[in-house]
Order: structure tokens, then sequence, then C-alpha cells
């Protein structure tokens, strides 16, 4: 039997690259966007996933902070696959970079609802359909939530949230045979970081023991492995090539 898998932010970065992962390993796909632009993206996709992998894929418009659009996210996805969900990947995200004395009360807010509420949106939707047939929810979390960042606040507030309910759902679903982990990837070149000058990406880079920024194909091999990993639950996998040893 087929199966299938929400991602959510799977048209760029670390989501565009878990997507095509999970188009190889055969599953239907849904994923989401929220502008005109990445409408575009979504939709080369989704064409991309049929014709080269073979597999049914819908892209549906939806902001993850929001409960009633992650409601047509997931009502969308269950009407196209026939009621069966398998896999939900909770990965869309933003940053602020801002001190926490400028900072606004809406902008740390929307860190706070698209990062962390939005994972609760979605697992709260989706596990009716996820209990009791060996299922899986993976959210990507970041070193942010392992250690403190500066001018991240909000950021590492909600990704050491991501941790706690990765952790929570684990140990609530592992009896209704849901498995719940978490990557926490470190420094990996998707749009979160071009905006940062090459002098910058070097001094980066060479904060990290193994010399270089990471990139989205790493964090898809981690996701893989969690798929494939039956006896894995409540974990939180940190690729980010030594930076931080928890
Ligand atoms: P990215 O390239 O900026 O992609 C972000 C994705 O999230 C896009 O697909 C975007 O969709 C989606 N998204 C943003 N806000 C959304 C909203 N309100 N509703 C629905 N979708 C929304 O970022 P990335 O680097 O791949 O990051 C993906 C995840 O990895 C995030 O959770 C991030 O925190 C985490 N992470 C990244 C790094 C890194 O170094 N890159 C490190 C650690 C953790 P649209 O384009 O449609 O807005």
């Amino acid at each position: 039997m087929s199966k299938n898998a929400i991602i959510t932010g799977g048209t760029r970065g670390l989501g565009e690259a878990m997507t095509l992962k999970l188009g190889e390993l055969g599953y239907n796909i849904a994923i989401n966007y929220t502008s005109d632009r990445s409408e575009a993206l979504a939709e080369a996709l989704v064409k991309r996933l049929k014709d080269e992998n073979g597999v049914d894929a819908i892209a549906v418009k939806a902001d993850v902070s929001d409960y009633a659009s992650c409601e047509k996210l997931v009502k969308s996805a269950l009407d196209h696959f026939g009621g069966r969900l398998d896999v939900l990947i909770n990965n869309a995200g933003i940053t602020n970079n801002c001190n926490f004395i400028d900072i606004k009360p809406e902008d740390y807010m929307r860190v706070i609802n698209t990062n962390l509420v939005s994972m609760l949106h979605m697992s709260h939707l989706c596990l009716p359909y996820l209990v009791d047939h060996d299922s899986c929810i993976i959210n990507t979390a970041s070193v942010g939530g392992l250690v403190g960042v500066i001018n991240q606040a909000d950021y590492c507030a909600a990704k050491s949230g991501v941790i706690g309910l990765t952790r929570a759902l684990a140990m609530e679903f592992a009896p209704r045979k849901v498995r719940v982990n978490a990557i926490a990837p470190g420094m990996i070149m998707t749009d979160m970081l071009r905006g940062v000058n090459q002098d910058e990406l070097n001094a980066l880079a060479a904060t990290i023991p193994m010399g270089y920024i990471g990139s989205p194909s790493d964090i898809a091999g981690c996701m893989a492995y969690i798929l494939s990993a039956p006896y894995l639950t409540g974990q939180t996998i940190s690729p980010n090539g030594g930076f931080v040893m928890p």
C-alpha cells in the first residue's frame, strides 16, 4: 500500500530536500506554500515528483501559524489521499535575528507561532489519522534549541519548545504506534543563510569542527534514517558538523 506524507515548508531549503527524498522513498506528498513566489516553486516540485518518482503530490496554500489554515492543508491532503496519513514533517520556520530590547512583540510572536505553535496545530490535526498504524512525526528543531544564540531569543525559545513537544508527544503516542522525533540541524546553506556575506560565512564555517556549512541533503538523509528506524522515538538528532555536542 502506498504511503502518504504531509510536509510543511517543503518548497525551499531543507524542506525541498526532504520533499525530494520522500518522493524517492515512494511517498505521496502534500506540501504547502504561502506566497505567489512559493506557489510557482510548489507547482514545479509537484510536477517533478510526479514525473521523476511516479508518486502523487499536491500543493496547498497554507500559513501554518494559523489553525484554520492548517485545517485546510490537512483536509486537502486527506481528501486527496483517501483519508490515510503515514508521515507528518513539521519543518516550516523563520528567524528574526534581532536583539531582545529592540525586537517588537509582534515579531517575536510571529517566530513563536510559525516555528512552534504551527507544530502543535499540525500535530493536533494529524494525530487522529496517524494513530494505530506505525506512523511518524518528524519536527525540524535547531541547534538553537540546544544552546543559546545571540539575537535569537525568540527562535531558541521556539526550537527548545519543539524539542519538548517532540518528547511529550513521543511519550503519549508510543503506545498508539506513532513515533515522534526531531532533527536539530546546525548551519545549513539555505535562503536562511543566503543574506550572510562570504566573510561572515567563512567565519561561521571556522567555528564548525568539520570546517564547512552543511547542505540540505544532510538533513534529508537524517530524515530518511528516522523514517527507517522503528525503535527510535522521542529523540533529537543533530546533524551539525560537530558544532554542538550536547
Ligand atoms: P527557508 O529556506 O527559508 O525555507 C523556509 C520554509 O518555511 C519555506 O518553504 C517557507 O514557505 C516555509 N514557511 C515559512 N513561514 C511559513 C508559514 N507561516 N506557513 C507555512 N510555511 C512557512 O528555511 P530553511 O533553512 O530550509 O529552514 C527550514 C527549517 O529548518 C526551519 O524550521 C528552520 O528553523 C530550520 N533550521 C534551519 C537551519 C539552517 O541553517 N538553514 C538550521 C537549523 C534549523 P514559503 O516560501 O511559502 O513562505
